[in-house]
């Protein structure tokens, strides 16, 4: 079988290489986590599948880099406009697979996808530039020449988003791309190979190799024929890919795991506090940025744990389709009892588990309820490790010094989060925290004109704007000098 219906909508489950299908000759089982349902048998590819997509993006990539920018900046617009068209297939199909929210993927995650396109395709045209400067008459001209085959390996808690962010600048700065999505949610990407197609997009340019990471996923890092690696995931699988890039000396761009701190300072707006506190929820707790270390200032405890108990308990658990759901279930069987596993060794080891901390017991299968740890032991596992699953901790501190040393005592630095009534406090403790993004009384405000990545072990580099042109192209300065002309 080479299509499954999928929420009604016929997803292809073979590759898409130099902009055929190509099937392999094993496949993986793909389940739904909403309720364990067979989604369908993935073509699983290799290094065979990788070679033929590589090659074929090699092939493309001399016509693609030469399509002049106005273009390849057309050609990204009418993919999003394909997807803003498909939204609906699109957002269905996902939810089925990694168990997110449907409202989320409608109304948020999809018009996102669309919008990296747009904002890559107006950044390339309007934006990507540098002005000219002169050395002792002589012009320095910089540009952006395009780099060559990008792989792409992507994650599977917002999977066609991720893969999208990516993708976007990639193609825009004229590289041609091979995506690897994640084996746990490998749909959407499928789908998006179809649109990537109907766009005009030369075949080749785009190509998707499904299958496991240790399979296809290292084949592709390891292929002598990329001139760029872009990964988002967690941190023991950048450090292999970083090996095998070692030997061809292929640069890479890391988006990784997470512990963020959530600061919530004595002088916060505690109902502002603790909305934005349960937020940390969002994607049933599978979101890298999630600020999942609570950290409150002593003083006000008592109140902000009232508020945040008040706002958690009003949070639905339930299937990600039905529009009052908050929280859905963890994505695989595998991750839930990896957070299951979090959750009882602390309370094997005695920590106060003050809300929840078990599987959803009327829902069953993959759901697990909203957690919070109270006070956990300094230095634990569950304090210092990434859970990625709904599970929060909360500490209290007396002083801005022993907040900030809460806060930058993980190996992270992905993100943070700020609560505060008094803005020379907030810039105060934001000044000094370590991490890509602070948010500062609120959580989730992306524009991608930001730079975004992480710091110590959350990733290698930055992305978004010029920094994405950047990575994905060869950036290179020409320089002019006064004399030697004919003219
Ligand atoms: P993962 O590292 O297990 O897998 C990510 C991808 O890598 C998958 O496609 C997988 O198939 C592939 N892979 C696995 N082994 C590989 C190998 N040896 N060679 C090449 N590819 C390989 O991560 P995950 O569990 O899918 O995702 C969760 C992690 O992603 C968390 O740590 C989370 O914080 C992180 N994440 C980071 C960001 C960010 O922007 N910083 C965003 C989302 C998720």
């Amino acid at each position: 079988m080479t299509s499954v219906d999928v929420a009604g909508i016929p997803v292809d489950t073979r590759h898409y290489i130099g902009g055929e299908r190509i099937a392999s000759a094993s496949t993986f089982t793909n389940t739904s986590p909403i309720d364990s349902s067979f989604l369908g048998e993935i073509a699983r590819g290799g290094a065979v599948e990788v070679d033929l997509a590589v090659e074929a993006a090699r092939r493309a990539f001399p016509i693609w880099a030469a399509t002049p920018p106005a273009e390849r900046a057309a050609t990204l617009i009418r993919i999003a406009d394909l997807v803003d068209e498909n939204i609906e297939a699109l957002a269905n199909v996902e939810t089925m697979d990694n168990g997110a929210l449907l409202r989320s993927h409608l109304r948020g995650v999809m018009p996102r996808v669309a919008h990296n396109f747009r904002f890559f395709a107006d950044w390339l045209v309007n934006h990507l530039g540098h002005p000219d400067f002169e050395t002792r008459g002589h012009v320095n001209h910089v540009s952006w020449d395009p780099s060559g085959v990008a792989g792409l390996i992507t994650p599977w808690n917002a999977p066609l988003m991720l893969s999208t962010w990516k993708i976007a600048p990639a193609l825009a700065a004229g590289d041609t791309v091979v995506l690897k999505p994640a084996e746990w949610t490998p749909l959407t990407a499928s789908l998006f190979a179809d649109l990537t197609k109907r766009a005009g997009l030369p075949d080749g340019a785009f190509n998707v190799v499904q299958g496991i990471g240790r399979e296809a996923g290292a084949a592709l890092v390891a292929h002598p024929g990329l001139s760029r690696i872009s990964f988002t995931g967690s941190v023991p699988t950048a450090k292999t890919i970083a090996r095998a890039a070692a030997d061809n000396l292929t640069p890479c761009s890391f988006e990784l795991g997470g512990k963020s701190p959530f600061i919530v300072l004595a002088d916060a707006d505690l109902e502002l506090a603790a909305s934005l506190a349960v937020e940390q929820y969002d994607n049933a707790g599978q979101v890298c940025l999630s600020g999942t270390r609570i950290l409150v200032h002593e003083s006000i405890e008592a109140e902000f744990t009232e508020a945040f108990r008040r706002k958690a308990g009003e949070l639905r658990q339930g299937d990600p389709r039905d529009p009052e759901t908050d929280i859905g279930p963890q994505v695989h069987a595998t991750h839930f009892d990896r957070v299951k596993g979090f959750v009882d060794r602390a309370r094997a080891e005695g920590a106060d588990i003050a809300m929840g901390g078990r599987p959803n017991a009327e829902l069953g299968g993959l759901y697990f309820q909203p957690t919070l740890v109270h006070d956990p032991a300094p230095g634990s596992e569950i304090v210092t490790a990434e859970i990625f699953g709904p599970v929060l901790t909360m500490q209290t501190f007396a002083t801005d010094e022993q907040a900030l040393d809460l806060a930058n005592g993980t190996e992270f630095g992905l993100a943070a989060v700020v609560v505060s009534g008094d803005r020379q406090h907030a810039e105060s403790i934001s000044s000094r925290l370590v991490a890509g993004t602070i948010w500062v009384n609120c959580f989730f405000v992306r524009d991608l004109r930001a730079p975004f990545g992480g710091s110590r072990k959350s990733g290698v580099g930055r992305e978004g704007g010029t920094w994405s042109f950047d990575f994905y192209a060869d950036v290179k300065n020409t320089v002019v000098a006064p004399h030697g002309w004919k003219e």
